[in-house]
């Protein structure tokens, strides 16, 4: 079963034409897939668009109807002035559009997705004071909040020192094995993305050169 489903999808900024060109995609339910590719060749734009945060784009995108996101880090992020339990709960919002108060519901997943996470004992804390990793692990458990099915991070390990790089994948690889959630990632690390995903799937100028198995991928489109 498909969780995403692009056929022929192509996208312009105004001052930006063709950034993605003829994009067909799936993405299985179960899988750990990682988007990888220079900078500037159309990543963070793909996953907007099936987010719908770039209107305008031509194709078809079908997708699951609730997807938790990360985005890219910000300093608005890093510096946010809330607790770690705020920020975790707040990733229902998008399931609760109409209310400004969060369901009893709402309050025991996000609980029970903090424990899972091992970030239940500390969600006083304030996040601007968390580590890198830390305020990473707080941000995936928000995704969390809005799906049981699928999660999109752009690059969540950016930034990150390589020994808590590797605790995140193996935090998605766990949500992935144990929990079932289908992973969808942005990754500049190509070497552990081969690593940790069952596809990969590389874009160059906006087009997909290779969408398959780790083991025959082989960086630039060189095939
Ligand atoms: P990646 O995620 O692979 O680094 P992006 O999707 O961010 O690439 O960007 C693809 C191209 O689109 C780049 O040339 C970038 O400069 C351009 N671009 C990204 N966002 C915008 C925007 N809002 N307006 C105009 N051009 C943009």
């Amino acid at each position: 079963m498909d969780l995403i489903n692009i056929k022929d999808l192509s996208f312009s900024y105004e001052a930006k034409k063709d950034v993605l060109k003829h994009i067909n995609l799936q993405v299985k339910k179960g899988s750990f897939t990682c988007i990888v590719g220079e900078n500037g060749s159309g990543k963070s734009t793909l996953i907007k668009c099936i987010l719908g945060l770039n209107k305008g784009y031509t194709g078809e995108i079908i997708k699951e109807k609730h997807i938790g996101y990360l985005p890219q880090k910000t300093d608005i992020q890093t510096n946010f002035p809330a607790t770690i339990e705020e920020v975790v709960l707040s990733g229902t919002i998008t399931n609760n559009i109409r209310s400004i108060f969060y369901k009893k519901e709402d309050r025991e997943n996000a609980k029970n997705i903090m424990q899972k996470l091992e970030i239940y004992d500390i969600r006083k804390k304030c996040f601007a004071d968390l580590s890198g990793g830390q305020q990473q692990r707080v941000l995936i458990a928000r995704s969390l909040c809005a799906t049981k099915n699928l999660i999109i991070l752009d690059e969540p390990t950016n930034g990150l020192d390589p020994s808590i790089a590797k605790q995140i994948y193996e935090l998605l690889d766990n949500l992935k094995k144990n929990e079932n959630i289908t992973i969808l990632m942005v990754s500049h690390d190509i070497e552990r993305a081969l690593n940790y995903a069952d596809t990969v799937i590389e874009i160059i100028n906006g087009e997909i050169t290779y969408s398959g198995n780790p083991a025959e991928f082989k960086f630039g489109g060189a095939r």
